[in-house]
């Protein structure tokens, strides 16, 4: 039987909507449509349902910041057959940006806009060589989640794309490799993000990391036995570091959130167990097959919003977990960067879909 549908009340609803509307919202994760090949991804939103969630409709959902991210492991450089997984990343980025109908120049100046911040999530493409996320970091990268569904040279995984967990006996936990390349994400201000690693690599590299971290899209193994969520340890980990858990409205089937009730719940143990300054939300868009009851794409974030608010959250939490939070994170700078304000190589996209001028 269908799940009951779930609905915030009539003035959450507007309550919600002002909120996002008038404060800065923030995806710490999405993925361009472009992450595979179009043939597939039609296949796959016909047959399984996968949602129709494209880029251009940031600014209308009220969205000031996404962190647009490209897949680094075999999984989303595969598909470029012929290329080697570094080219097969530069071409999901571009195909990213044109996606956006990006700008390449920052703008402070154009209202109803949403900023996109380039991430890749899987490092495995970078093999051995740092120099590498040099290149990365020049071609506007910011963010880099060093796991995906692979084991690489950094760390171990929390599950494969089966949601299976890998066999107990193997080696856990961040490498030595893992370590320098931490050093060098926090020495070029990119921010590291440990979603899809394991425990293990997750707590070395809270306490190896000099810079917040974060877990962009997850939530907590207290509220739900689902293995893509994070302990309480992490959890206390992760805010240790000045850092976020990014809370991630995915469905799975059934097995992580059914609805944004649930989603709530994980945001209020997150919050009792660390503050409200460590959550933020990262939806996966173009991510995964399906969501808990309540979201659907990115118009919804103020379904997100409004389940906060039925759960007890003020508006000034809400301000803070949409964004807020997550704005100051992804200020980190590099270690030898004059004072200046903030740059992320930003690129802009307009409400009505044309690039900003
Ligand atoms: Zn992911």
């Amino acid at each position: 039987m269908p799940h009951q549908q779930w609905n915030p009340s009539p003035e959450q609803s507007d309550h919600a909507l002002r909120l996002v509307h008038q404060s800065m919202v923030i995806d710490l994760h999405a993925h361009p449509q472009a992450i595979m090949p179009k043939f597939v991804r039609r296949t796959a939103e016909k047959r399984l349902g996968l949602p129709h969630d494209p880029l251009d409709n940031l600014p209308a959902a009220g969205i000031n910041y996404a962190v647009v991210t490209a897949v680094g492991d075999r999984l989303g450089t595969g598909w470029r057959v012929g290329k080697s997984p570094m080219a097969a990343v530069e071409a999901q980025l571009t195909a990213a940006t044109v996606e956006a109908r990006l700008i390449t120049e920052p703008t402070n100046t154009c209202a109803g806009t949403t900023r996109i911040i380039l991430g890749v999530e899987g490092a495995d493409f970078l093999g051995h060589d740092l120099t590498r996320l040099h290149d990365l970091h020049q071609r506007g990268v910011r963010l880099v989640g060093l796991m995906h569904y692979a084991d690489n040279a950094l760390g171990t995984i929390a599950t494969t794309i089966t949601g299976r967990e890998r066999a107990r006996d193997r080696r856990r936990g961040l490498t030595t490799f893992g370590r320098e390349f931490l050093g060098e994400l926090n020495h070029l201000g990119m921010v590291a993000d440990l979603a899809h690693a394991d425990k293990d690599t997750t707590i070395t590299a809270c306490e190896v990391s000099t810079k917040p971290v974060i877990a962009s899209h997850t939530a907590a193994l207290a509220v739900r036995d689902f293995r893509r969520y994070i302990s309480d340890e992490e959890i206390h980990a992760i805010a240790a570091t000045g850092g976020l858990i990014g809370l991630w409205p995915a469905s799975m089937r059934g097995k992580a959130m059914r609805d944004l009730d649930d989603f709530a719940r994980h945001a209020s143990h997150i919050a009792e167990l660390v503050g409200v300054a460590h959550l933020a939300v990262g939806t996966d868009k173009n991510g995964v097959p399906d969501y808990a009851d309540g979201y659907t794409a990115s118009p919804d974030m103020i379904n997100l919003a409004a389940a906060l608010l039925k759960h007890g959250f003020d508006d000034n939490d809400v301000v803070a977990i949409l964004g807020g939070n997550a704005h100051r994170v992804l200020q980190q700078q590099p270690d030898d960067a004059p004072p200046s304000p903030p740059t992320h190589n930003e690129h802009t996209l307009r409400s009505d879909g044309t690039d900003c001028e």
